[in-house]
């Protein structure tokens, strides 16, 4: 696989719809009539599949007029690289792309019958469907569609994969806690790297890796805008709950798994939940945010706190964290995850004591800070 971040935004893009069609994607692309195709001798079909590139790139939003910067030689500051409608050509280097050089060189499949196949079941038509296209998917962010478009295609429940499944027992989530939540699994056809996908609310998901094949897989990733985990909580729990909130979607499960409210920030950008603060203050919710025990959680957790001070509605919140907080399992590991894959029962009596603290903090008494007692 080429190095993404050395591909241009060109490439992305093409590549993006390169995606969609193998993934079967509807995309705009009007189809090569099965009938012609079948007709059409060897030479012929690959003049048919080359003659899409046009329809490709136009999908793409690659300008038919204007030349382009070479895909192929550095520097080319003054474009001289240009799109006719079965190739790219280059008028410094003489490169010549058409539609299989792209494949190979922005899909890395090096073989020419794996990629002419690839071209076929992208773009003829077959035996009963009609070769116009009638619908219209806009490729936006190309990571983002990108992703979604592979766990709609890959993905399926996470505790039918075995090996999806053993990761998760190695996190102590149960396959019932699997199915609760809706997590997917997929694995990418062509790195064969594999992922969890947690969904975050409508088409969203985060999604991290749980076995990274060719050593180059994001360790997380989002598909769509940061979204918190289980963020309908706010809305479905009862007025004056202990909410966690935790840094990690792995944290928040487990936390769901022992019956706890929970809310991950897939981060540790607190803002999203100071965007909370107004229903968060109208139920009473009590928040612990549970910070990661390194330097990192600690500053969200602080930083956090001061923020809610100054809100107009603030609201109950303290924070967990192994400087300040009471010895437990809880500041002996990294986060609640790895606390409760060594020791669920004393992980869960730990949480239950802090649930007791803040449910019993008086509202008088009340300011933002840590869980000391
Ligand atoms: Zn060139």
């Amino acid at each position: 696989m080429p190095d993404r971040g050395k591909l241009s935004d060109i490439e992305l893009k093409i590549r993006s719809v390169m995606l969609a069609l193998d993934m079967g994607e509807c995309v705009a692309l009007s189809k090569i009539p099965y009938q012609q195709y079948e007709q059409a001798d060897g030479n012929g079909k690959k003049r048919l599949l080359k003659a899409k590139l046009e329809d490709i790139c136009r999908l793409a939003g690659v300008s038919m007029t204007e030349n382009l910067r070479c895909l192929m030689h550095e520097g080319d500051d003054r474009p001289s690289m240009h799109l006719y409608p079965d190739r790219f050509y280059c008028f410094a280097c003489q490169s010549s792309l058409d539609l299989f050089d792209l494949m190979k060189h922005l899909l890395d499949e090096r073989s020419f019958e794996k990629r002419r196949q690839m071209a076929e079941r992208w773009l003829v038509a077959r035996e009963d469907e009609a070769a116009v296209a009638v619908t219209y998917a806009p490729v936006v962010d190309t990571k983002s569609a990108e992703l979604i478009a592979m766990i709609n295609r890959y993905g399926q429940p996470a505790d039918a994969n075995p090996y999806c499944m053993a990761y998760l027992r190695s996190r102590g989530i149960t396959p019932e806690t699997a199915r609760r939540i809706g997590l997917l699994c997929y694995e990418n056809p062509y790195t064969n790297d594999r992922f969890l996908a947690v969904p975050c609310g409508a088409k969203h998901y985060v999604v991290r890796v749980y076995a990274n094949r060719s050593g180059n897989a994001d360790k997380y990733r989002n598909a769509g805008e940061i979204t918190l985990f289980q963020a309908q909580s706010w809305n479905a729990c009862r007025d004056e709950t202990v909410v966690f909130v935790t840094e990690s979607s792995l944290c928040a499960i487990v936390l769901a798994q022992m019956n706890f409210q929970s809310v991950a920030l897939n981060g540790v950008n607190y803002k999203r939940l100071l965007d909370a603060a107004d229903v968060i203050a109208r139920k009473k919710l009590k928040i612990v945010m549970l910070c990661d025990n390194e330097e990192v959680g600690l500053q969200c957790g602080v930083k956090c706190a001061e923020a809610i001070r100054k809100l107009p509605s603030s609201f109950d919140f303290l924070y967990h964290h192994k400087l300040f907080s009471p010895e437990t399992i809880l500041t002996k590991h990294k986060d609640v995850n790895e606390a409760y894959a060594a020791d669920p029962r004393q992980t869960e009596e730990a949480l239950r004591k802090i649930e007791m603290f803040a449910q019993r903090r008086e509202d008088e008494e009340y300011l933002p800070g840590c869980i000391a007692w």
